[in-house]
């Protein structure tokens, strides 16, 4: 869960990235940093927090030069510190390199511990961290091939951008888990998570990064592609489309806020029920809802309003009398809801913590019946290519049935996509190219150390 930006060349490239930033801020909120190439030699920026607090006009006016990357962090792998934020800048015998990386790693700890015991000194305990290594390591002479030699032993998924003193360089893992893009703005070309970072700063969209594809940017912003990596089945990431991306955007071909409003309609299909009101869970369920509300024909409402701009900083009064949970999140609109049966509609139950609050809230505020259905299938199996889901044993649905979950979070109905219905959402893009093995335990790639796959 994170997030990477990338331009070269470019006058204003530390602002550029700071708006491509700001951008992707929904894929990660722990940490957020900008490496930018000046002068002589190439300066970082990282802190805690969000874009808007990490950097200032100041702090990007001092590393300012022609070209850039940018990470915003959410950590799956490694803790939540400043050590572990990202890009990660190092100097070695090819000279200085930084990197972005969104994706998981699923060997990183293997080759950590073999680079420790022959003498490798760590600075982070974050998986990327290892990728910078094995780089250093390499005899190769041009830096993409060193590259190359270091990701064919890693494992899992990456999305990276790198960049040097004279080449942007960006890639993607051979399943493509994780999404990258190209752009280009004049004569620069640039790397992104997702479309919306181009559309704030006028970018042009050009094309995704194939799976297992690699961009090479020169310093006059030409660019050149190498298939280094054996090919394998793509694999992309079934849940950026559910819950993570930006419903505004394309992603691996398909349009986000399509789709999930397809999956509202077939979870209509699939599961109606007699009701007066589609409310959705805001803002994950929005798509959903409206889907569901015009394939069921009854009314969409936003019963729930939620409060944008709760931070990581709020602080609970320690004699408060009861818990604010996800009051201080949601807070119901009376008025429509009492008295009517509510299909509440959200993207996905994980731990069914959030949807036991929401639905409690909303029987509080007079609703007759709450009917909760889910536009993803049970999550039974945790992510290990960068989506941050807990352990298996967390997940409710890896060992509840549906009827006992419905009993848990007190709905007086529940029911999720089938998985079948999922798939058949997807219109511009193959089914077999995704991966989701969230909701079906089947890993392109298996987490070495797990007892869970
Ligand atoms: P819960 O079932 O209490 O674990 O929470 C489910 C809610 O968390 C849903 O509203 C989802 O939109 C949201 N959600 C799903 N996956 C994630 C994730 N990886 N990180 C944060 N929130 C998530």
């Amino acid at each position: 869960m994170c997030g990477v930006f990338g331009i070269k060349p470019h006058p204003e490239a530390a602002n550029l990235a700071y708006l491509g930033l700001y951008a992707l801020q929904h894929r990660g909120q722990e940490s957020a940093g900008i490496a930018c190439l000046g002068p002589d030699r190439i300066r970082v920026v990282r802190r805690m927090g969000l874009v808007a607090d990490a950097f200032s006009e100041e702090s990007l006016q001092q590393i300012s030069g022609s070209a850039a990357i940018g990470h915003v962090r959410y950590s799956t792998s490694g803790g939540s510190m400043l050590e572990n934020a990202q890009p990660i800048l190092i100097t070695c015998h090819h000279g200085q390199i930084t990197l972005a990386h969104n994706g998981n790693l699923v060997n990183a700890q293997r080759i950590r511990q073999e680079l420790e015991s022959k003498g490798s000194i760590f600075a982070s305990n974050s998986d990327s961290e290892v990728i910078l290594h094995l780089i250093a390591r390499s005899q190769k002479t041009k830096i993409e091939d060193a590259i190359v030699e270091a990701l064919q032993q890693v494992e899992g998924a990456f999305s990276c951008v790198f960049l040097t003193k004279d080449k942007l360089i960006g890639v993607r893992d051979p399943h493509g888990f994780r999404p990258l893009l190209m752009g280009s703005l004049g004569e620069a070309k640039l790397f992104a998570s997702e479309s919306c970072a181009f559309d704030l700063i006028d970018a042009q969209i050009q094309r995704e990064v194939d799976p297992g594809e690699m961009v090479i940017v020169n310093k006059l912003g030409m660019s050149r592609s190498v298939h280094p990596f054996p090919k394998k089945v793509a694999r992309q990431c079934i849940f950026e489309h559910i819950y993570f991306g930006r419903p505004d955007g394309t992603m691996f071909g398909e349009s986000t806020h399509e789709f999930r409003e397809r999956l509202g309609e077939k979870l209509a299909l699939e599961s109606a029920v007699h009701a007066d009101l589609v409310i959705p869970v805001p803002d994950s369920g929005v798509c959903a809802a409206l889907g569901y509300a015009r394939a069921s024909g009854i009314p969409f409402a936003f019963g729930l309003i939620r409060n944008h701009y709760v931070g990581r900083t709020f602080i609970e009064p320690k004699q408060s009398i009861r818990h604010f949970g996800v009051k201080i999140k949601l807070n119901p609109v009376r008025e429509l809801i009492y008295g009517k049966r509510v299909v509440l509609i959200d993207d996905s139950l994980v731990r069914g913590t959030t949807s036991r609050k929401i639905v409690k809230m909303v029987r509080a505020a007079g609703a007759a019946e709450v009917h909760l259905r889910i536009s993803a299938p049970p999550t039974t199996h945790p992510c290990y290519y960068g989506i941050d889901t807990p352990t298996r044993r967390e997940l409710i649905a890896s060992s509840h049935s549906v009827e006992e979950i419905r009993k848990y979070i007190e709905a007086d109905s529940l029911a999720y996509i089938t998985q079948e219905g999922m798939m058949s959402c997807l219109k511009k893009s193959k089914p077999e190219d995704y991966c989701h093995a969230c909701f079906s335990g089947d890993y392109a790639i298996p987490f070495p150390g797990s007892t869970e796959v």
